[in-house]
């Protein structure tokens, strides 16, 4: 401010040596009749009063205004320096509180965006790190119970711990089997890797469903008759022609139909219903009998998860075929899931249809 005043004092001292040193111009300017030049002498500071202190003041107020502004913008972004300086300390919950107008507020939106962005990089980063350690507990897990069978049983014939040519080839048998279930785990746990890499590749190919549904029926209908349960297939289609592949569904298909048959306790009936709804195919496997509780429907994709009960009864399984089926499913653009009530236990498999493919027909329930 004071630099400002000593700035218009020394233009009008300037300005008032001007005119008197130049009398072509002093007379220029009398002539002209202007009120403040006319009256402009070296008495100026008070008789261009008039004229001369507004003009003065506005131009000193808006260049105080200028500097106020600038001021002020150099402090927020002094602040906005010092919060990002703390959040980079490590407080990654913390966000830059306070909004601005105007282009500053972009960049606080930008950067809270961005630290949002990083933090759930970060998660993402330690969920998957603690899947990882997960799987390796879980499979660690699951291949040290049939391995310690195995070399418990193989221990027993090297050391000649047995009395009968039988018994020794019992105490093979249950090594056998132990030795097939840690394959399986294998294959399943190679399967599930395999179909969780994001460029596994999809031979997609033209087919249809009905036909590989009722085909896939027909190769489980021995087994089912074992069990006395009936397979049937439903559709009011006669064919529905899609884009996917076969090998894959093949696969999620044949695990719902295997875990009716081996977890639907009390089950008579397994039912493969197929439904054309706009541009989705729908594809639900039920069976009857007793229901899956509540709480473990949620759970049953998980990997590894198996309702107590299948645990308790010793069914083989390593609780990864719904792992697989969903990531199937989802890689084919769809989505899976189950429903269980006293009546039907359900898979629900929801796929997307080729386009202007698949054809109408009214076949009726078969
Ligand atoms: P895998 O398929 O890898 O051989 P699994 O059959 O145990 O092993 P999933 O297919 O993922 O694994 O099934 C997980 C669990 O869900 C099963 O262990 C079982 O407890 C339960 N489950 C699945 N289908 C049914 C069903 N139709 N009725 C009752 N329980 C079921
Ligand atoms: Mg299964």
């Amino acid at each position: 401010m004071i630099l400002l005043l000593l700035l218009n004092v020394a233009i009008m001292v300037v300005l008032s040596q001007m005119l008197n040193n130049s009398p072509n111009l002093s007379d220029a300017i009398y002539r002209s009749k202007n009120i403040f030049a006319s009256s402009l002498d070296s008495d100026i500071f008070w008789s261009g009063r008039n004229f001369v202190f507004p003009f003065f003041f506005i131009v000193d107020a808006l260049i105080v205004f200028w500097r106020l502004i600038r001021r002020y913008r150099q402090m927020q972004l002094r602040h906005i320096i010092n919060e990002l300086h703390y959040i980079a300390d490590g407080n990654y919950n913390y966000r830059i509180p306070f909004e601005l107008r105007g282009d500053l507020s972009k960049v606080v939106a930008s950067i809270n965006g961005l630290v949002d962005s990083t933090v759930a990089a970060i998660e993402d980063e330690r969920e998957i790190e603690k899947s990882k350690d997960e799987l390796i507990t879980n499979v660690s897990h699951d291949i040290r119970t049939p391995l310690t069978s195995i070399i418990g049983y193989l221990g027993l014939i090297e050391d000649g711990q047995y009395q009968t040519q039988e018994e020794a080839l019992k105490y093979t048998h249950i090594a056998y089997t132990k030795a097939k279930q840690m394959k399986s785990l294998v294959d399943d746990l190679f399967e599930y890797t395999k179909v969780r890499q994001p460029s596994v590749p999809v031979n997609r190919v033209s087919f249809d469903m009905i036909q590989l549904v009722e085909q896939l029926a027909a190769e489980f209908e021995l087994e089912a008759d074992k069990k006395g349960v009936q397979v049937l297939v439903e559709t009011s289609e006669s064919s529905l022609i899609m884009d996917g592949d076969t090998e894959k569904l093949v696969r999620v298909f044949s695990n719902l139909i295997t875990n009716a048959l081996k977890y639907g306790t009390g089950a008579t009936q397994i039912v493969i219903k197929i439904e054309k709804a706009g541009t989705e195919a729908i594809l639900t496997v039920k069976n009857n009998g007793t229901p899956i509780p509540r709480e473990s429907l949620d759970q049953l994709f998980d990997r590894f998860y198996r309702v107590d009960e299948s645990r308790s009864q010793e069914i083989s399984g390593t609780g990864l075929g719904l792992a697989i089926s969903q990531n199937i499913v989802n890689l084919h653009g769809g989505y899976i899931y189950a429903q269980s009530n006293r009546q039907w236990t359900s898979f629900i498999i929801h796929l997307p249809l080729k386009a202007n493919t698949s054809k109408d027909s009214s076949a009726g329930s078969r």
